[in-house]
């Protein structure tokens, strides 16, 4: 499976990190290695001295496709869930500033911590998803799905005519404003409109 995920999707979160405004998605990718479930705790790696959580709606890919119609996106993913894009903010910026590609600063090992995956019909309006993520008790990321640049269809539309999605395949979507760094012995709580469905710990 492969991880796709989307940059600069909420305006709030391209404000705080002064970003510009993309004309199309941002697309990186992860590899498999980066996915932790279960509430894994997430080793805090030496390399960095500035992960950032960045809490995200994650999508499950159900059908292989690729050109994908948006009218047809709703065929190709079944399941939603959440999922922290974290990324080693210190190491992004060098690689920024260089021009260079930013994988290393992205798709490092553990750095997709992701919940159980809920089936979308649980939901009465994917386009109205609150979601949110505390730390340490404390909420430092709230969002909803209606204030994404881009929706889970757009999305899929635009990246189906780069990568071929398979099933098993994830999709990250961006994360709101509130990003953050973490530390040894944060703990990590996230909810999908009620539902605490990602609990797992810094160490
Ligand atoms: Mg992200």
């Amino acid at each position: 499976m492969k991880i796709i995920a989307i940059g600069r999707n909420y305006a709030d979160h391209i404000a705080e990190l002064a970003n510009e405004r993309p004309a199309a998605p941002v697309v990186f990718l992860k590899p498999d290695t980066a996915v932790l479930k279960n509430n894994a705790p997430f080793y805090h790696p030496d390399f960095s001295n500035d992960i950032h959580h960045e809490l995200e709606i994650i999508l499950r890919i159900s059908r292989e496709g690729k050109y994908i119609d948006k009218k047809f996106a709703p065929n190709y993913y079944d399941k939603i869930g959440l999922g922290i894009d974290f990324t080693a903010r210190d190491l992004q910026n060098q690689l920024k500033a260089k021009g260079l590609p930013w994988e290393i600063a992205k798709g490092f090992n553990g750095s997709a911590p992701i919940s159980d995956f809920v089936p979308k019909e649980h939901f009465a309006n994917l386009k109205d998803l609150n979601f949110s993520l505390s730390v340490n008790g404390q909420i430092r990321q709230q969002g909803n799905s209606k204030l994404m640049i881009w929706d889970f269809d757009e999305i899929i539309a635009y990246v189906s005519q780069f990568f071929t999605l398979k099933v098993g395949d994830i999709i990250f979507t961006g994360t709101p404003a509130g990003v953050a760094a973490v530390k040894i012995g944060d703990r990590l709580e996230a909810f999908l409109e009620t539902e605490k469905i990602l609990d797992f710990e810094v160490k």
